[in-house]
């Protein structure tokens, strides 16, 4: 599957002609700079704006811990000139895995060991 060159979303074969961008929004860490450091971010609306700006950040990375306890307040200006405050926050999901360890013959009966009965 390819992605849009512009906005980066994932373009099935069948709509890539249909595609049309999300619109923009400027999105910045008003913690760490003011709306001259804010970053361009494709999205359907505010919050998801945000949320693409923090998964980018080093927030992401570096201060995950931040996003766990207090979530991190962001500014978010539309095209219209609206400035919408969102405040991202994150969780550690539980990923569940099987691995099988032993494996019992036919429903579930353990084969017997083979060998010469003495
Ligand atoms: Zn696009």
């Amino acid at each position: 599957m390819s992605a849009c060159k512009t906005c980066g979303a994932y373009l099935f074969p069948t709509f890539v002609k249909q595609h049309t961008c999300h619109p923009t929004w400027l999105v910045w860490d008003p913690d760490n700079g003011d709306e001259d450091s804010a970053k361009k971010v494709y999205a359907l609306d505010a919050e998801d704006a945000a949320e693409k700006f923090i998964e980018n950040s080093d927030y992401a990375t570096e201060c995950y811990s931040t996003l766990e306890r207090d979530g991190v307040l962001v500014h978010v200006r539309g095209l219209d000139q609206s400035l919408t405050k969102v405040r991202v926050t994150a969780e550690t999901a539980i990923e569940y895995s099987a691995n099988i360890e032993d494996t019992p013959g036919v429903l579930g009966i353990a084969e017997e060991p083979s060998g010469d009965p003495t």
